[in-house]
């Protein structure tokens, strides 16, 4: 039988549990269920106990298993992408859910085809030494609501991939599409090998804190991943943290504004800026200054923002009222420093409560509360600079760095100046792009750990070397 929207949130949506409303139209579109710390605790035990003989499934019947779960949500891609469109409030099309849903058939088809190769590291006539990688256990994955489906199977693909087991814990703001997604994925998977739990922090913090749980995957903000770094000092979980970042990206001198406007646009507004390596203050050469922001501006105006699942739009709501309020509260006081609002700059009331307009900011300089402080949403702040050193001085004195970006026609140029900047990745005329391949993480308070490509399956790997003397 083919699943349709209507199946899928049968599947998750428990009659007596948490109304999720729908942030475009403020609709209900379900109920979540509120498990509790016996769910939990079932969880983390069924885990546990299906991890021996998954791990005994081997690598190749892994990856079989991963492709399998791919094809399932590739099945289901239309009635999922509605589902987290409707949920999340991310449009259809654009780089929103239809992308996000074929992102994680294509994660777990990268991750299947990654190979952790065990390594010779002593040869020396005496003796051989090689390093090879077992699973940590049961692996607890925490995630935000901002790419929900997508950031959960970057979680859960390379721990069952390693032999692990899971338990995922969906934001509280996005659970019913990340429960679809998971019961799907238990298609293919036996009992126990993952487990999703809905529920808000409360049940996250106990998650994180429970000793049978080896490794922590958690993507969200950088105040919640310094309390899990504390709860792990407990089970001394292992922890890779993808926090919050305030990406900044350098137009060089030599920019040309219109070539570049559309993927600055993008890499600023991708899922209307609810991304956390958007690009979120940009440093423009003075010379360039007023044609990068009047192109932007023109990008800005051929945009359509309005509700999910009408298939013209290309930008949605703020996915809720927390986050739209820091994000109408940093425009209001640059208003009242004098900033000027080139575009947008008041809420979208006619659309929605919680619909607020690409927002091009001039005028600030750094320490303003929007230049310093993570926007997560649909306004930039345009900094004019002279000199490129203040440039890179500027990118690099927050205390996070996950990513950023140069954009220039000459690339020596902007290698250079990528080469001085302090991130977990630095991209040149683009700025988000992510590759299952390319190790994805940050540095300072950004967090620590890397995800995709052969780094992100030994981030869910216990190293052990085993050693023989020769002869
Ligand atoms: P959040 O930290 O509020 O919540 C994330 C998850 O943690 C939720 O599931 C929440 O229930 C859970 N949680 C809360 N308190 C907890 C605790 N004490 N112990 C365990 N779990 C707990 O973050 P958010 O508002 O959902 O997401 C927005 C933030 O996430 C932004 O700062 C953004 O930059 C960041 N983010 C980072 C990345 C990345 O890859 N670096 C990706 C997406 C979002």
């Amino acid at each position: 039988m083919s699943v349709t929207e209507e199946s899928l949130l049968e599947r998750v949506t428990d009659p007596k549990g948490r109304e999720i409303f729908e942030p475009a139209t403020g609709s209900l579109l379900g109920r979540a269920p509120e498990h509790t710390v016996d769910d939990l605790e079932r969880a983390v035990a069924a885990a546990v106990a299906a991890q021996p003989a998954w791990e005994a499934r081997g690598h190749e019947e892994r990856s079989a298993r991963l492709v399998r779960i791919a094809d399932r949500i590739d099945a289901a891609a239309e009635p999922l992408a509605r589902l987290l469109a409707r949920e999340q409030g991310k449009p259809l099309n654009g780089p929103n859910a239809r992308f996000e849903v074929g992102a994680c058939s294509a994660w777990l088809r990268a991750t299947a085809a990654t190979v952790l190769e065990d390594q010779v590291v002593v040869e020396d006539g005496r003796q051989v030494s090689t390093l090879t990688y077992r699973p940590v256990g049961v692996v607890a994955a925490v995630g935000p609501w901002n790419w929900p489906l997508m950031i959960a199977i970057w979680q859960i693909a390379p721990s069952l991939r390693m032999g692990n087991t899971v338990v995922v814990k969906p934001s509280e703001f996005t659970p019913l599409s990340v429960l679809a997604l998971v019961s799907l994925a238990n298609e293919e998977l036996e009992d126990g090998v993952l487990t999703a739990l809905s529920g808000d922090r409360e049940v996250g913090a106990r998650l994180v804190a429970h000793p049978a749980v080896r490794k922590i995957m958690f993507t969200g903000s950088t105040a919640t991943g310094r309390k899990i770094v504390e709860a792990s000092g407990a089970n001394l979980a292992r922890l890779t943290l993808e926090l919050g970042g305030n990406d900044a990206g350098i137009v060089l001198p030599d920019a040309d504004p219109e070539a570049i406007a559309q993927d600055l646009f993008w890499g600023a507004f991708i899922n209307t800026g609810q991304t956390c390596a958007a690009l979120k203050r940009l440093y423009v050469h003075e010379s360039l200054h007023d044609r990068v922001v009047d192109a932007l501006a023109g990008v800005a105006a051929k945009m359509p923002l309005g509700v999910s699942l009408s298939e013209e739009n290309v930008l949605g709501p703020v996915q809720n009222r927390m986050q739209f309020d820091i994000v109408s509260g940093l425009v209001e006081d640059a208003r009242t420093r004098g900033a000027t609002i080139v575009t947008g700059g008041a809420p979208a009331t006619e659309l929605g409560p919680l619909f607020y307009p690409i927002t091009l900011v001039t005028g600030l300089k750094d320490g303003d509360p929007l230049v310093d402080e993570e926007q997560f949403g649909p306004a930039l702040p345009i900094i004019s600079y002279s000199d490129v050193d203040d440039a890179v001085a500027s990118a690099n004195r927050l205390d996070v760095g996950l990513g950023a970006s140069v954009w220039s026609s000459d690339p020596a140029a902007a290698q250079a100046v990528a080469d001085r900047i302090e991130a977990g990745t630095v991209w040149i005329n683009g700025h988000g792009g992510v590759h299952p391949f390319a190790p994805f993480g940050g540095v300072k308070s950004s967090g620590y750990g890397l995800e995709f490509g052969v780094e992100g399956l030994k981030s869910v790997a216990v190293p052990k070397v085993v050693t023989r003397p020769v002869g």
